[in-house]
C-alpha cells in the first residue's frame, strides 16, 4: 500500500476512507472533505426531516461487512425504529458521521496515518514519483494514488433559461437550498418530476403553505412509490435475468420484462425490476453506444421512475398535496423560462402540443444528476480533462474508466493509480450512485489499494 489521496467528502469518499482505515499499513490517507460536513455530500446534509432516505434502513451501511449498523444506530435515537423503515436521510448522515469517528479513533490508537482537509481540491498533477494533489489553501500533497469521490456536479441551467431570468433572483438552480425571500411566492414551479423534484415539493409546502406548487417534466411522471412492507422475490427471477443477458438492447429487454410479467400477472412488478440489481451493471456494458444512446433517450425516464421509487409517507404527502389541489403535475416540455420576476415559464403540453405560458414567482430546476464533465465549470474535474489525465464518457456520463473505477487517460490507457468512485462512473456502470453499490466498490478499491488484500464478502464479489 502507499500514501493515497481521497477527494469528495460525500458518502462515497466516506467509505473508501473507512475501508482504508481498516488497514494496517505506515502509510498516509488523506481524505479531503471540501469545506461541507465530512460524510454528508448532498443526499445526508439535509436537515429537513421530511427528506426520507428511499432506501430500506436494513439496506443502508457504510461499510459492506456491518449490516444492521445503522437500524442499531437510529434505534438509539429514535424509538420503534425498524430495518423495514424509510428513516430521515439526515440520520444517515449522522450515522456516516459516527461510523468514520470510530474508525479514525482506531487508527489512531494503532498508529494509522490519516489526515483531513476541509478544503478543495483544485488540481492534480502526474509525476514520475505519483500524483500531486493541490488544495484550494495552496497546500500540494504527494500520493501514490487518488481516488476521486467528487459526486454530482453542479447543476447547469437549462438551455432555455435566458439570461434575465437567471439574474432575476426568481429561478433557482440549487433545489436543496430554497432562496429566503421576503415574500412568499405565489406560484412555485419546479422543473423535473424525479425524486429531486420530491424533495423539493415537500420541503416547498413546509415553507410556503399557501404557495401553489406545480411541477413539470416532459412525461409528468412521478417516482412510483415503494411497497409499504418488502415484497417477496419473484421466484423465476434467475431465469429472467439469464433471458435479458440474452437480450440485445433495452427494447427486447423491455418485450421480456412485459411478457414476464403478462405470464405472472400475480407477481409484483417491482420485485423484478429490484430482482435486476446483480445485473443491471452488465447490461449496460453489452450495449453498444448506439443502444446506450437510444435508452437515454426513450427508456431512461421510465426506468428511474420504476428503479428509483418514492418511499410511502413522501408519496402519501405528494398525493394530499394533489388532492387539496395545492399540487399540480404537468407533462410538458419547457420551451423557455424568461422574465425578472415573476418569471414566464412557455410550456408545450405533451398531449396536445399546445402551447401555454404560465408565470410563477419562483422556478426551482429540480432536473436530476449532472454528470456531463465535459461542460463543468468543476475547477478539478476541468483541469484534469485539460491535461488529459481523464476524457469524458462519448455519452456525458462521467468519466471513461473500467469498472473498478480506474480511470482511461486521453491516450486511451489506464491511468495508474488514478481512480473514481460513484456518479463520475455511470457511464461505464450505470447505476453506482445509491449506498448499496457505493460501500462494495468502496471496499473492492480499499481492497485493490492494500498490500495484502481484504477479502471481498461472497455477496458482492459475485
Ligand atoms: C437527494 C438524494 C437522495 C438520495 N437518497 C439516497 C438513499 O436514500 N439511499 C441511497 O442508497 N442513495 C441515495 N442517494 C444516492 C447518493 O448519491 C449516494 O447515496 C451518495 O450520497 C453519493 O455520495 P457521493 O459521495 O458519491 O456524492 P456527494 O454526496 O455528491 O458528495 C460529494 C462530495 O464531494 C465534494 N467535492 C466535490 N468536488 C470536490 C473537490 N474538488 N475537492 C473536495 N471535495 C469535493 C462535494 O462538495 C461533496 O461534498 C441519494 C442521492 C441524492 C442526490
Amino acid at each position: 500500500m502507499a500514501d493515497i489521496a481521497i477527494i469528495g467528502g460525500g458518502a462515497a469518499g466516506a467509505a473508501v476512507f473507512g475501508a482504508l482505515l481498516q488497514q494496517d499499513s505506515t502509510d498516509t490517507v488523506h481524505w479531503i472533505t471540501g469545506g461541507s460536513k465530512a460524510g454528508r455530500g448532498i443526499a445526508y446534509g439535509t436537515p429537513d426531516e421530511r427528506h426520507l432516505l428511499n432506501v430500506r434502513a436494513s439496506g443502508m451501511g457504510l461499510y459492506v461487512d456491518h449490516g444492521e449498523d445503522f437500524v442499531q444506530h437510529s434505534a438509539r435515537h429514535r424509538a420503534d425504529v425498524r430495518g423495514t423503515d424509510f428513516l430521515p436521510r439526515r440520520l444517515f448522515g449522522e450515522f456516516i458521521d459516527a461510523q468514520v469517528q470510530e474508525r479514525m479513533a482506531s487508527a489512531t490508537q494503532r498508529g494509522r496515518c490519516h489526515a483531513l482537509y476541509a478544503e478543495e481540491a483544485v488540481h492534480i498533477t502526474s509525476r514520475a514519483d505519483g500524483y500531486r494533489v493541490q488544495l484550494a489553501g495552496h497546500a500540494t500533497l504527494r500520493a501514490d494514488a487518488v481516488v476521486l469521490a467528487v459526486g454530482t456536479l453542479s447543476p447547469r441551467p437549462l438551455r432555455t433559461v435566458s439570461a434575465s431570468a437567471l439574474a432575476s433572483g426568481a429561478y433557482e438552480l440549487d433545489p436543496w437550498n430554497l432562496p429566503q425571500r421576503t415574500q412568499a411566492p405565489r406560484r412555485l414551479m419546479v422543473i423535473g418530476t424525479g425524486l429531486t423534484a420530491v424533495d423539493t415539493l415537500l420541503s416547498a409546502s413546509i415553507r410556503w403553505p399557501e404557495a401553489e406548487l406545480v411541477a413539470v417534466s416532459r412525461h409528468g411522471q412521478l417516482p412510483f412509490v415503494h411497497p409499504a412492507l418488502p415484497i417477496t422475490p419473484f421466484p423465476e427471477q434467475a431465469s429472467l435475468n439469464e433471458a435479458l443477458l440474452a437480450c440485445s438492447g433495452a427494447a427486447p429487454m423491455l418485450r421480456q420484462i412485459r411478457a414476464t410479467l403478462r405470464n405472472h400477472p400475480q407477481c409484483d412488478w417491482r420485485s423484478v425490476i429490484d430482482g435486476m440489481r446483480p445485473i443491471n451493471a452488465v447490461l449496460w456494458q453489452r450495449m453498444d453506444l448506439a443502444q446506450r444512446r437510444q435508452f437515454l433517450r426513450s427508456v431512461r425516464w421510465i426506468w428511474e421512475s420504476a428503479r428509483h421509487r418514492v418511499a410511502p409517507p413522501s408519496a402519501e404527502i405528494i398525493q394530499q398535496l394533489r388532492d387539496e389541489g395545492r399540487l399540480h403535475i404537468h407533462a410538458a416540455r419547457v420551451l423557455g423560462v424568461d422574465g425578472q420576476g415573476p418569471l414566464d415559464v412557455t410550456l408545450r403540453t405533451r398531449s396536445n402540443q399546445i402551447l401555454t405560458t404560465m408565470q410563477a414567482d419562483l422556478v426551482v430546476q429540480a432536473t436530476g444528476l449532472d454528470t456531463a464533465v465535459a461542460f463543468t465549470q468543476h475547477t478539478l474535474l476541468a483541469r484534469l480533462l485539460e491535461d488529459g489525465l481523464a476524457v469524458a464518457d462519448p455519452l456525458q456520463l462521467g468519466v471513461s474508466a473500467l469498472p473498478d473505477g480506474r480511470l482511461i487517460n486521453a491516450r486511451g490507457d489506464v491511468q495508474p493509480g488514478l481512480y473514481a468512485i460513484g456518479s463520475l462512473l455511470r457511464g461505464n456502470l450505470w447505476e453506482c450512485t445509491a449506498m448499496p453499490e457505493i460501500r462494495a466498490a468502496a471496499h473492492a478499491m480499499a481492497t485493490a489499494l492494500a498490500p495484502n488484500g481484504l477479502p471481498l464478502p461472497a455477496a458482492i464479489s459475485a
